[in-house]
Order: C-alpha cells, then sequence, then structure tokens
C-alpha cells in the first residue's frame, strides 16, 4: 500500500469514433481520489460519467495516458490481471441492480466472494452481516424479484463491498429511486462507506445528495474540474 491517493487519472485520453466525428470524452484528464474521500461526479446526460467511471475501474481502457490504483499502474496490465484487481479492489454500484435474478439476496451478496475463494460459510455470514448493515437482513432469502427497488439497491451495495474494495465506485446508485428512497438509500451507503473507510467517486443527478459528498467533480472540454 503507497502513502498517496488511491486512485488517479493521468493525462487520461478517451474517444469514439463515430462515422462522422470524433467524440472526445476525456482530454489529458486528471484526477485523484483521497483514500477515504467520498466524491461526487455531478455532469449532464451525456458528458461522459460512465465513460469516466468504466475507465477509472477498469472495465474500459483509455486510450491515453494511466489509471493509478493503490500506486499501481494499471494501464501495462494484461486483461487477466485487470480482471483480478476489479473482482477484489473496485466494487461497482449501476443505476439498475443488476442483481441475478434466480439466486436470494444473501446468495448475490455472497457470490463475489465465492469467485474469490473464500469458503461459503465465511461469505455466508459476512453476507449477512452487510445485508443487515445495509438494513435489508431480513430480506435474505427473498430474490431480487421479491424486493423493492430501494431493497434491491441496498443488496446491489452490500455486494459491491462484499470483498472489502479499495474504490466505490456509483454511476446513478439512486437515479431509478423515488426522492425519499433515495434518500434512505444513499445514507445507508454514506454510512457504509464512512465506516469501512472506502473511498468512493459517485455519479449523481441529485444535487442534494452531492451536496453531502467531500468535494464535487464535474466533466467539461474533456477535463475533470473540482467545482466545490
Ligand atoms: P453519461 O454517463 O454522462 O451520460 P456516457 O459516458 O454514457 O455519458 O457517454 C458519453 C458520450 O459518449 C455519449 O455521447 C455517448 O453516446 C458516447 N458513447 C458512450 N459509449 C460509447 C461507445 N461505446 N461508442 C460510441 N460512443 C459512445
Amino acid at each position: 500500500m503507497s502513502a498517496g491517493p488511491i486512485l488517479q487519472l493521468t493525462s487520461v485520453g478517451r474517444r469514439y469514433n463515430e462515422i462522422d466525428r470524433e467524440l472526445v470524452i476525456l482530454d489529458d484528464a486528471n484526477f485523484s481520489l483521497g483514500r477515504g474521500e467520498m466524491v461526487a461526479l455531478v455532469a449532464p446526460s451525456g458528458a461522459g460519467k460512465s465513460t469516466l467511471l468504466h475507465t477509472a475501474g477498469l472495465l474500459e481502457r483509455p486510450d491515453s495516458g494511466d489509471v493509478i490504483l493503490d500506486g499501481r499502474a494499471c494501464g501495462s496490465l494484461s486483461d487477466e490481471e485487470r480482471t483480478a484487481i476489479r473482482r477484489n479492489d473496485i466494487g461497482f454500484v449501476y443505476q439498475f441492480h443488476h442483481l441475478l435474478p434466480e439466486f436470494s439476496a444473501l446468495e448475490n451478496v455472497m457470490m463475489p466472494q465465492m469467485i474469490r475463494g473464500m469458503k461459503p460459510r465465511v461469505a455466508s455470514e459476512r453476507a449477512q452481516q452487510l445485508l443487515d448493515y445495509m438494513k435489508v437482513g431480513a430480506r435474505a432469502s427473498h430474490r431480487p424479484s421479491e424486493l423493492s427497488g430501494g431493497e434491491q439497491q441496498r443488496v446491489a451495495i452490500a455486494r459491491a463491498v462484499a470483498n472489502a474494495p479499495l474504490v466505490l465506485l456509483a454511476d446513478e446508485p439512486t437515479g431509478n429511486l423515488d426522492p425519499v428512497t433515495s434518500s434512505y438509500v444513499f445514507e445507508a451507503l454514506e454510512a457504509l462507506v464512512r465506516q469501512s473507510g472506502l473511498s468512493a467517486m459517485i455519479a449523481t443527478h441529485n444535487h442534494e445528495l452531492a451536496r453531502r459528498m467531500d468535494r464535487r467533480v464535474t466533466l467539461k472540454d474533456g477535463k475533470i474540474t473540482t467545482v466545490s
């Protein structure tokens, strides 16, 4: 473990080639996420928030520059090495829960741990603890279709942190929820991040939620800039 930022983007470029034009999303962009820091990513639809999160989370490779996680430059790593880092060190939450429909909430939270090689009993205990912490412990045996939208997202958050990642990346995690449920789910997410000392970058359109984070950044002209 290095003492610097937990996540850095250095001179990152990312562009999409369309038939008649080139779409520049990131252009020599720099960003640092401090240890234990919670940053809101606030930008209009189409600005490139998902692209930034996917690049930071090693789901996409940048065209130039690098992503440095806990002091480790990830650009030159193989796909297998990047997959291992994603599995162990990065947690993702999406706008839609993406839980596996044929498995219970508990099994969904056990899954990443089992893939990592944890024993079922240990994985099950941790999954139940996380579900309890997210206040959905009583729904552990239910399948996703039997849960409310807010409950599904709380299970998805528990799953994202099941392997105790270094960084949590969330793409509009409460974007599908009504304002009251959204606030409730966000509170649980915030408590979990703070309590576990996680570092998080969370894209949101909700300015009230964004204000509760340590810092707000936006995407403009291919750069990532702090707005407050
Ligand atoms: P946001 O999350 O802020 O809505 P995105 O990162 O999803 O923004 O998209 C930014 C822009 O890049 C959009 O104009 C989108 O259409 C375009 N885009 C995203 N992914 C691709 C892709 N794989 N190929 C081409 N264009 C893409």
